[in-house]
């Protein structure tokens, strides 16, 4: 067991390190469906059937265990299947409240999926904790938030709620996706499940797809192994070798992410053909307290809208080294246009509650040098104006 104090040693060391029988420093790829029995119920190394169980997936789930402070990590093929998995707890009748931005495909499969199954859902504004209290309802089972969110990037205080969720004896999801554990912790905050889409910052190169569970109590671990091993959306070996792989450079990443969102949010908010900026880093920002009590900085996400006389298409096809896609977290720097891509699979009037405008842009702040990603945001922003 390696000796260690800091988080950013544990991305590199944490969970299962290396192995045994070699000396390799990695934990190898065990390309492997199945393992064979020494006699009948003799298993080798406790692996059976790698939809139960594989070594370096073990690797993996054992490391973000760790980082969350939990008690037990579980990986996915996706963020979506992770999401599934834990609401695979819930029964006909259950109800689970949502934060009023969160990821479009949390919203859909809860609306078009687990509808069908009689698993209930309202949307509240959690960072107004008084309206929260009142919406809990006997059938109301958990909360599942993202703080900040997307893509407005509003700061939930996840202690405050969490401890509400107690108070009526119901779990506190939260999704860490946007934070990571290197800035954000929520089961030290007393959240009860923490959820990954792995895809973002823990992978860190958009190179691969994955999702992360991790519980904090036993009972909650052994329910999500029974339903990861009945449902079977599990991560391959391969994939989670990458995930480890990525995972060792998440300090030096989101520390180099955060100094250049906080640079570019700064130059956006000057740019006189921004109307509105979000971003959790600013000190006049919606939570901003609460975030620098809550995590370790305000993240690399920005979200900002243009005024009226700017056009979008000319916008995004202006850009020459921010590359307009899905997904955030990677490397690179990522624009997106929410309420046509992340965002799209909510309804209309459900967008336009809770502030999710056609003119709203979503940038994640990549690692290249900070004055070629604001120059070139900034000559696409000329660019798009209407004269
Ligand atoms: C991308 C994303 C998801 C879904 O994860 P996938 O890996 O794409 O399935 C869930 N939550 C948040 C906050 C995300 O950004």
């Amino acid at each position: 067991m390696a000796n260690y104090k800091h988080i950013d040693s544990a991305l590199i060391h944490g969970g299962i390190y290396g192995d045994a029988l070699t000396g390799s420093v990695n934990v190898p790829i065990y390309q492997t469906s199945t393992y064979e029995q020494k006699g009948l119920g003799k298993l080798v190394g406790g692996y059976e059937y790698s939809r139960t169980g594989n070594p370096t997936r073990a690797a993996l789930e054992a490391l973000i265990a760790e980082l969350e402070g939990g008690v037990s990590g579980f990986a996915f093929g996706s963020g979506m299947a992770a999401t599934t998995a834990v609401l695979s707890l819930f029964h006909t009748g259950d109800k689970i409240i949502l934060s009023q931005n969160v990821y479009g495909g949390t919203y859909r499969v809860l609306a078009k999926v687990f509808d069908h199954f009689g698993i209930g859902f309202d949307i509240v504004d959690t960072t107004d904790l008084a309206v929260l209290d009142k919406a809990i309802t006997p059938e109301v089972k958990a909360l599942f938030i993202e703080s900040p969110a997307n893509p407005l990037l509003t700061v939930t205080d996840i202690k405050a709620v969490a401890d509400i969720a107690k108070k009526h004896n119901i779990l506190t999801i939260v999704d860490n996706t946007f934070m990571t554990p290197y800035l954000q912790r929520p089961i030290s905050l007393g959240a009860d499940i923490v959820i990954h889409s792995a895809t973002k910052y823990l992978g860190g190169h958009s190179d691969l797809v994955a999702g992360l569970v991790v519980v904090n109590d036993s009972e909650l671990a052994r329910k999500i192994a029974f339903i990861q091993n009945s449902t079977g959306g599990v991560l391959g070996p391969f994939d989670s070798f990458l995930l480890i792989r990525g995972i060792k450079t998440l300090g030096v990443r989101m520390d180099r992410h955060t100094q250049n969102a906080a640079f570019v949010a700064q130059r956006l908010r000057q740019n006189k053909a921004v109307k509105n900026i979000y971003y959790p880093g600013f000190e006049d920002a919606q939570g901003h307290d609460i975030q620098v009590w809550q995590a370790k900085t305000g993240g690399a996400m920005i979200s900002f809208e243009l005024y009226e006389n700017y056009s979008l298409e000319r916008f995004f096809e202006s850009l020459h080294l921010v590359a307009l896609a899905e997904s955030l977290g990677g490397v690179e720097s990522l624009v997106c246009h929410p309420s046509t891509m992340t965002h799209a699979a909510f309804p209309k009037d459900i967008r336009d509650a809770v502030g999710i405008t056609e003119n709203l842009i979503r940038l994640s702040v990549g690692i290249e040098n900070e004055m070629d990603i604001i120059e070139d945001l900034e000559q696409a922003i000329r660019q798009s104006e209407v004269k």
